[in-house]
């Protein structure tokens, strides 16, 4: 019955997923608390108060049908104008409301930017490790994605191997810092260098190649380290924005797409991924929770949380042998396998109740990724494990 095109997906369905209910299995038997799931990014810093009080005020304040109602397929102007201000602000930045499209989240924003943007067989390129969910989003408007392989020294994009894969049929790049699952984050001469290499190869081939930045974690950086905003450093730029992260509220799907005026033909550009954001089926992102927006654009989730962990865990895994990039954003360490298959290494962690994810579920095999928004305590619990799979690896 199912579409060609939905086996592969149905086969392959999510290494992530299956190792949460995992967790959630080991978890019946030896009891939560003896299970460390590393494994899903899904933020435990809760949401604001703000965003309570905001939602109960605005149920109170504003006329019920205009709060449930349908609005403009790009989301409510008003909305759209306190997010350009709160950006224009930061960035010292001249967008508009019409620069902005309101999104169910960042996966929903990538898949309306690839959708204005891609022809069959069209091809777009990203760095390893990635989010492999790009794949299916790609295939959705039946491009081709190429990933470029990663330079697992810094993790930093390979820009070499990246200017040689530009080509004729080349029509977007994806890229995303604070990086899943790394949690590098690109520098101003990644970004700027990419930008120059973009803006030659569009003369080269002969139309804009469009930079798309996935951004659900620009606001999870740590030790004050300066993440570039991308629209500075090329003008084809689209950024993709979630608050699933930096509000806690991945559940209520939530996000925007920015389309900046420097972005060739942007009026056209704007209009059809309007229609692409109806037309893909949202129609238009909820419409409580971008009221919500609109009255919290300056709250955070408490990410002083996440950068405790990461300080924990880091440096108790380094202590025990294991050897790792000190991340300076999201919620990710991105650990070398101490095994050569890295499968084996996550096996070997589970029978330790510990739930890491393979880095081949990031085209990067030979890595793990260990999420740490979890408790503070299930990482200090979870270190003796560590220390015993450490032991048993030889390290
Ligand atoms: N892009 C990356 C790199 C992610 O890690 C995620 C979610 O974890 C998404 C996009 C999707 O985010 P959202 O919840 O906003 O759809």
């Amino acid at each position: 019955m199912i579409a060609e095109k939905m086996k592969p997906l149905v086969q392959n369905n999510s290494a992530i997923r299956a190792m949460f209910e995992e967790g959630r299995r080991l978890a019946g038997i030896y009891g939560a608390e003896n299970v460390y799931d590393f494994s899903l990014g899904n933020p435990n810093v809760p949401a604001p108060k703000a965003i309570k009080t905001a939602i109960m005020d605005i149920l109170n304040e504003e006329e019920s049908t205009f709060v449930h109602g349908y609005m403009s397929n790009a989301g409510y102007e008003d909305v759209r104008a306190a997010i350009a201000d709160e950006l224009n602000e930061r960035f010292q930045t001249a967008f508009h409301p019409e620069n902005l499209i309101m999104t169910v989240g960042a996966a929903s924003g990538l898949n309306i930017v690839l959708k204005t943007l891609l022809n069959p067989g069209d091809e777009v390129i990203t760095f390893a490790p990635y989010f492999l969910e790009y794949n299916s989003y790609v295939r959705n408007y039946d491009g081709i994605l190429t990933a470029i392989a990663p330079n697992t020294d810094t993790f930093q994009p390979d820009l070499k191997a990246f200017a040689q894969a530009i080509g004729e049929k080349t029509k977007a790049v994806i890229i995303n810092s604070p990086n899943n699952p790394t949690g590098v984050v690109y520098s101003r001469e990644t970004i700027s260098h990419l930008g120059e290499i973009l803006r030659e190869k569009s003369r080269e081939v002969g139309h804009a190649i469009v930079l798309i930045s996935d951004e659900p974690y620009r606001e999870l950086a740590y030790d004050g380290v300066f993440v570039p905003f991308v629209t500075k450093y090329y003008e084809n730029t689209i950024i993709c924005y979630s608050y699933s992260k930096s509000l806690s509220l991945p559940g209520e799907r939530i996000g925007y797409v920015l389309i900046p005026d420097e972005v060739e033909d942007s009026k056209e550009v704007i209009q059809a991924a309007v229609i692409a954001n109806r037309v893909s089926g949202s129609v238009n992102a909820p419409s409580l929770i971008q009221r919500v927006i609109r009255r919290c654009v300056h709250e955070r989730a408490n990410i002083e949380a996440y950068e405790k962990n990461r300080n924990l865990l880091y440096s108790s895994l380094v202590k025990f042998g294991f050897s790792c990039i000190k991340p300076e954003g999201a919620f990710y360490l991105f650990v070398k396998s101490p095994m050569a298959d890295e499968k084996a290494f996550c096996e070997l962690c589970k029978k330790h109740h510990v739930l890491v994810v393979p880095g081949s579920s990031f085209a990067c095999a030979g890595y793990v990724r260990i999420s740490y928004c979890v408790s503070y305590e299930q990482i200090e619990r979870s270190l003796p494990a560590f220390e015993k799979i450490a032991g048993e690896c030889g390290l």
